[in-house]
Order: C-alpha cells, then sequence, then structure tokens
C-alpha cells in the first residue's frame, strides 16, 4: 500500500512522541483526582500546575490567567458569553468568516440577550476593513466586545493583532481573538498588544484532542462558564482532563522550543507546494492573503471542471488527506462561508492544503504527480 500524505494540519495534527511520553503516566499510575489532599492528588495537581507554567511561558504571561477548556471551541463560547454576560457588552464587532464557534456564540448572544451584531467587511483575500473597526468603536456609546480570529483557518489569512489591539485600547472595548490555528506557530507579546481574551486548543499544535485553553487579562472578571466544583479556580468546574492538559503544556512547550525549525520546514513545504501548483496547472488561484498568511495553510482554487466533484475524493483515494470547500449553497452542499464571504467564484474547487514539520518536500512532488493524473 502507498503510504498516506496528511496534508491536513489545519483541521488536527498527529500526537507528537514526546507528548505522548509526558501524557503516559497521568493515563497510568498518576491517576489521583487533582481535588484531593493526599500524595495521589498532589501529584496530579503538580502536573496541572506545571502545565499552566508552560501554557502561560509560551504567551509570557502569568500562569494565574491560564483557564483549562474542553477546547477551543468552549474557550470561545466562555470569552464571548462571559463577555456579555459579566461585562456588560451590549455590541459585538467580529466578522463573516471566524469559526462557527465564534459565529454561532456571537448569534447567541444576539437572540438570547439582544445583543447588537456589527460584521466587519472583508476584501476577497479574507482582510478586515480596519477603518470601518475604527469608525464602529469611535460611534459605539455602549460596551464593545470585538472578536476577530488571528488567522483564518480555512484561507489562512492573518488579522493584524497588533493595530485591532491597539484600537479596543484607544476605544474602551474588550478584544477577544480565536489563536486556535496560530497557537505555536507565531509568537505572541501580549504585553505590547494586550488582549482580554485569547483561545487555543490542544490538538493544533500536535497535542491531544478535548483540551484547549482561555488567556484571560487579570483585570477581567467573568462568572464561571460552568458551574459545579471549584477546578480553574472556580471558573470551570469538572474533574480536569488531567492527560489532556499535560499533553497540551507539552506540546506548546516544544512548538515554541522549536520555533524556527519547525516554522521554516512548514513554510518551505508550503511555499514549494504553491510553486509546484502554478508550474504544473494552468489558471490556477489561491484563496487568502499571500504575505500575510499563515504558512501552514495553502487555500487552492481550482478551475472550474467536471472532476472537481469528485476532486476530494480522488485525492483519497490516493492516499492524500486534505480538506476542502466550495462557495455554493445548493442542494444539501451548504458550502463554505469563508469561501462564499470572499467571493471565490462558485465554479471552482477550494481544497485546503495544510502542513505541519512532519512533512516533507518529497510529499509535494508525490501530490502533484497524483493530482495531475486526477485532473488529466
Ligand atoms: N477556532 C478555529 C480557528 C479553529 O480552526 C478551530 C478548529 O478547527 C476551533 C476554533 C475549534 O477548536 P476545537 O477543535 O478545539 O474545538
Amino acid at each position: 500500500m502507498q503510504p498516506r500524505i496528511y496534508f491536513d494540519n489545519a483541521a488536527t495534527t498527529p500526537l507528537d512522541e514526546a507528548v505522548l511520553a509526558e501524557m503516559m503516566p497521568y493515563l497510568t499510575n498518576h491517576f489521583g483526582n487533582p481535588s484531593a489532599v493526599h500524595a495521589y492528588g498532589r501529584t496530579t495537581r503538580a502536573a496541572i500546575e506545571k502545565a499552566r507554567k508552560q501554557v502561560a511561558q509560551a504567551l509570557q504571561v502569568s500562569p494565574g490567567e491560564i483557564f483549562f477548556t474542553s477546547s477551543g471551541t468552549e474557550a470561545n463560547n466562555t470569552a464571548i458569553k462571559g463577555a456579555v454576560t459579566s461585562l456588560g457588552v451590549k455590541k459585538i464587532i467580529t466578522s463573516k468568516i471566524e469559526h462557527h464557534c465564534v459565529l454561532h456564540s456571537v448569534e447567541a448572544c444576539h437572540e438570547i440577550y439582544g445583543t447588537e451584531i456589527v460584521f466587519l467587511n472583508n476584501n476577497e483575500l479574507g482582510e478586515f476593513d480596519l477603518n470601518q473597526l475604527e469608525q464602529e468603536l469611535a460611534n459605539s456609546k455602549v460596551p464593545v466586545l470585538v472578536t476577530l480570529m488571528h488567522a483564518n483557518n480555512e484561507i489562512g489569512t492573518m488579522m493584524d493583532l497588533e493595530t485591532v489591539s491597539r484600537l479596543c485600547k484607544t476605544y474602551n472595548a474588550y478584544f477577544h481573538t480565536d489563536t486556535v490555528q496560530t497557537i505555536g506557530h507565531y509568537q505572541f507579546n501580549l504585553a505590547e498588544n494586550p488582549v482580554h481574551f485569547l483561545s487555543g486548543s490542544g490538538h493544533k499544535l500536535h497535542g491531544p484532542k478535548g483540551i484547549g485553553f482561555l488567556y484571560i487579562h487579570p483585570d477581567i472578571h467573568i462568572h464561571p462558564f460552568v458551574h459545579g466544583g471549584s477546578q480553574e479556580r472556580n471558573m470551570r468546574a469538572g474533574t480536569e482532563n488531567l492527560y489532556g492538559i499535560v499533553g497540551l503544556g507539552k506540546a506548546i512547550e516544544l512548538a515554541y522550543q522549536n520555533f524556527e525549525n519547525y516554522r521554516d520546514s512548514t513554510q518551505q513545504v508550503k511555499s514549494y507546494m504553491k510553486l509546484q501548483l502554478m508550474n504544473n496547472f494552468e489558471n490556477i488561484q489561491f484563496n487568502g492573503a499571500d504575505i500575510n498568511s499563515l504558512y501552514t495553510v495553502l487555500s487552492v482554487a481550482f478551475p472550474p471542471s467536471p472532476k472537481n466533484e469528485m476532486l476530494l475524493f480522488s485525492l483519497d483515494i490516493s492516499g492524500i488527506a486534505a480538506s476542502g470547500g466550495s462557495a455554493c449553497t445548493s442542494g444539501s452542499d451548504k458550502g463554505s462561508h469563508v469561501l462564499q464571504a470572499i467571493g471565490m467564484d462558485p465554479q471552482r474547487k477550494g481544497i485546503r492544503f495544510s502542513f505541519s514539520h512532519h512533512n516533507h518536500l518529497a510529499e509535494v512532488d508525490d501530490v502533484i504527480s497524483q493530482l495531475k493524473e486526477i485532473l488529466k
């Protein structure tokens, strides 16, 4: 059987072996409830606090500002709903290309609490209209939350964190950013570019699934999202996902210890893939920004072809994992809200190839030759 090629790292990443090794003792010998006062509990409590430090160090913040959640989804829900229910936010400024866990949280706030929603315009690259953001902030008479993703998971376009952070500070707005796709892949300096809330997820950086975290600025106090025990300093009840937390801590530590190596090798694979696609296929287009773009994501708009319908499936049959979408809204295929929002030609087929440091240039050659075969 031919080896499988995994180019879907924006969906999830394989668990790093060193992360698994770090987790194993907590799946076996160290099983104590972290809330217990005896030695079993103290051992697992210490592991959780070590992981909290690892996450905090990566962001250069204090460990007390990190709260573990069950996912990036939960972290985003907590920030957005917490801002409305605890901070008196009456208006949310966001975009149409956020992940559904942000979009649907914002919509829920509108339906349940009557929160006003403003969608920033985006251009065909997926860049936000920051003049509109400033106008909206300047004209707002009510407390505002700005929630904008740091990098788009479908097309890779990055938001200008520095400018948005500065605008929110100038106009006293709360700022939440979904960094699920950028934690581990970018260096953050929250002292210079402050945010009120920032969310991350373990499984996008070679950590385990089912674990995320929310950074909350120390000046902010929101009510707990999940009520019950006093875990996570009364912010998020429920016995902790101990091995998940340990894995997330290790994954984030490894990502920053190897930052340049991982970034450069991943960037190389993306650039090579782009070049080879341009060299081998006519009329190919790319979605999203070219320069301010996540180095893990390459979104391709393949030209109209009768083969497009089956393209992802054909890739899968050839042993290649990627993901895709269309801009169409017909039939049962609802299409991608992101590709629609950037106005991708609905006749084209959007395929997202997303990479990690586990990938190699030789895999790109294989994918290109399979694509040539499929599309000939
Ligand atoms: N935000 C973005 C940008 C994502 O890409 C994802 C996952 O695809 C999430 C949030 C949700 O994270 P999780 O899978 O941990 O719930």
